[in-house]
């Protein structure tokens, strides 16, 4: 199926912000949309480039009542080259199937999407910013859309894609973070939907997060649902803790979002000769570490902040500051290698990266 592409009228392009400063995250959108449908007996079809526009929703769509979605987060670079980069972009669409699988929506081709993906960032790219740390952020979105009020699968669905300029996360520089450790909310358990990326899990946290902020904390660490104790991840991060020449992050045991800078970061520290287990471990653990010294660097991995250091957490009223609460060195040398590759510059030994243009 080829896209049909139907172009913004030049005279109702927005204006591209050109303060990088300012641009925040997913605040701006780009002029360009992609679009298909998908009804029982016809699969998905009408794969489209459109222009950005409200979507046309009855009020009964059940996602609106029941949260039936699912949705991705990715990235392209404007390269020190004037390349234009994405990174490991059909593992995000591999990922985006497997939680429609949880969610019963049916699957979409990714070697379809994935084309059709590619034209609309060509299309928009003037909206990739030319800065390094700042980047177009690609939003995959299927929702269900039978006006229907009973509790089952959908018929009928919208898959899109809208993109927009994102700003470098650390517009004060990479700094280390505060979390808070959450022992009275959970985000997700076993045989739940944590490892989907939909949206139920995100209105899960929102309460915990809040909470948090209130405190001074940036973001929440998740203990797993069932004991309370192991440790999970963070916000929209997974997260490594390093413990003498160990670094340890939690396996996936159905609770947690398989990141793909997860991924990257286990295969570049094996590469690198650097010991990493994906294995369980406690709060406990972590608090143990940091009184005997033993615990020397924290950081979560997202495509949103790439690696994000963790300078101290902070558990049932007491702050536990993780070694000298400064950035560490595994996490600025995983910050700067992934840097470089997005931004075209280091050797790509993994084949992880994409030029489009
Ligand atoms: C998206 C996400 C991540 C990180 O995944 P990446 O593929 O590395 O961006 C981690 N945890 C949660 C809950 C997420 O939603």
């Amino acid at each position: 199926m080829a896209t049909e592409i139907k172009k913004v009228d030049p005279g109702n392009k927005k204006p591209i912000p050109t303060d990088y400063s300012k641009l925040g995250f997913g605040l701006h959108f780009s002029d360009h949309m992609y679009l298909m449908e998908y009804e029982r007996g016809r699969g998905w079809h009408s794969p489209r480039i459109e222009p950005y526009r409200p979507l046309n929703l009855d009020p009964a769509a059940m996602v609106l009542h029941y949260g039936q979605e699912v949705f991705e987060g990715m990235k392209a670079y404007r390269g020190k080259d004037d390349g234009v980069y994405m990174f490991r972009y059909l593992d995000n669409l591999q990922r985006l199937n497997r939680s429609c699988n949880r969610m019963v929506i049916p699957p979409i081709d990714i070697e379809q999407v994935g084309e059709g993906l590619k034209e609309l960032v060509l299309l928009d790219q003037e909206w990739i910013p030319k800065s390094e740390g700042c980047s177009l952020y690609i939003r995959p979105n299927v929702i269900a859309t039978d006006p229907f009020l009973g509790v089952r699968p959908s018929e009928t669905y919208l898959f899109y894609i809208i993109a927009g300029p994102v700003g470098a996360y650390y517009p004060q520089g990479f700094n280390p973070v505060s979390i808070f450790v959450s022992d009275k909310y959970v985000r997700a358990v076993q045989g739940g939907i944590g490892e989907a990326k939909t949206a139920g899990n995100y209105a899960a946290s929102l309460l915990a997060q809040m909470e948090a902020k209130e405190k001074g904390f940036p973001q929440v660490l998740w203990l797993d649902g069932k004991e309370h104790k192991y440790i999970e991840e963070v916000g929209t991060m997974n997260i490594f803790f390093k413990f003498g020449d160990e670094v340890v992050t939690s396996p996936l045991t159905g609770s947690i979002l398989p990141g793909i800078t997860r991924d990257s970061v286990i295969q570049l520290l094996r590469k690198w000769g650097i010991k990493v287990s994906e294995r369980l471990f406690t709060i406990d653990d972590v608090i143990a570490g940091q009184k005997d010294g033993s615990l020397s660097e924290a950081f979560g991995s997202g495509t949103a902040a790439v690696i994000s250091p963790v300078g101290s957490v902070h558990y049932q009223g007491q702050d536990y500051q993780v070694a000298d609460g400064k950035t560490g060195e595994i996490s600025q040398r995983l910050y700067d290698h992934l840097l470089s590759l997005q931004y075209g510059k280091g050797e790509d030994e993994f084949g992880w990266m994409t030029r489009l243009a």
